[in-house]
């Protein structure tokens, strides 16, 4: 059976845990070739390593998407390891510290935001600029449901960084959709991963996230994974500028 990325190159940032490793190896699984980016050089070689032990093929590159100079590296070794680039995932994120929105200082905006937009900013032109050149491509920005409403748990940077992501993927959609480049954004809602440990550490706050969603638990990356496969595939070919919730029904309540 012919798989649905055979003959592709699908770049994963932050592939080195969560949900960023769980579509890397779905990328793997359905036939990509997947470059797997991250700053953990262990765990993003074990990523890469998990895929070739499935049979796919992989190749982990070392970058911190923040870094304008590290971002323009790991699109060169893109091309020179792969020759092209038709998906990509732009999902290394950070939820910074919890705190009251008068507390946030400078340095933690600048943190929080230097990762979750300038970093899919950065990530982001080089990839339209390849698929632009090679005729079209797929991309998808790893947004959340805290960038559709706020929360009272002392996120607000990391609400308005995601917000934001979802004004860029709008954007960068409109702008290219003409030249064969789609552009959409998942949003999930709360997934058991290491980023979430700072929302979960108290006693009983597990519990109460559990409680924000319908379905009575929180989701997995394997599940996030299947929304991000299916934007960037070819059966996804009209859909381009949306928001897909992930999210056991949170925002529709
Ligand atoms: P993880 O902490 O497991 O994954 C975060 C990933 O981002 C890691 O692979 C980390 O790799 C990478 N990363 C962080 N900063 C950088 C950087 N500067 N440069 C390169 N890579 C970086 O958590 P999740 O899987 O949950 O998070 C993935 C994305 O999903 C994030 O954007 C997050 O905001 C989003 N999300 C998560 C939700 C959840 O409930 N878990 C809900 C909604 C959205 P390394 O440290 O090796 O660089």
């Amino acid at each position: 059976m012919t798989k649905r990325f055979e003959g592709k190159v699908a770049l994963v940032t932050g592939a080195s845990s969560g949900i960023g490793q769980a579509t890397a190896l779905a990328f793997g699984r359905e036939g990509a070739k997947v470059v797997v980016a991250a700053r953990r050089v262990q765990q993003g070689e074990e990523t890469a390593e998990m895929i070739r032990r499935n049979g796919g093929e992989a190749t982990f590159v070392k970058a911190d998407i923040s870094s304008a100079a590290e971002v323009e590296s790991l699109m060169r070794a893109t091309i020179e390891v792969y020759g092209r680039l038709d998906c990509a995932l732009n999902n290394a994120g950070t939820s910074g510290n919890l705190m009251p929105a008068v507390d946030v200082s400078e340095q933690e905006w600048d943190s929080v935001i230097n990762t979750n937009l300038k970093g899919a900013w950065l990530c982001l032109r080089h990839e339209i600029a390849l698929m632009v050149k090679q005729g079209g491509g797929s991309i998808v920005n790893m947004s959340s449901v805290l960038g559709l409403g706020g929360t009272p748990i002392g996120a607000s940077v990391y609400v308005a960084s995601k917000h934001a992501l979802i004004g860029l993927t709008k954007a960068t959609a409109v702008e290219y959709s003409k030249q064969g480049v789609r552009v959409n954004a998942v949003c999930p809602g709360f997934i058991e991963t290491a980023l979430i440990e700072v929302a979960t550490n108290a006693p009983g706050a597990k519990e109460q996230l559990i409680a924000l969603h319908p379905i009575g638990r929180l989701g997995t990356p394997e599940e996030v994974a299947e929304a991000v496969i299916w934007l960037c595939s070819d059966a996804a070919s009209f859909v381009t500028g949306h928001s897909m919730v992930v999210d056991g029904g949170y925002v529709a309540q």
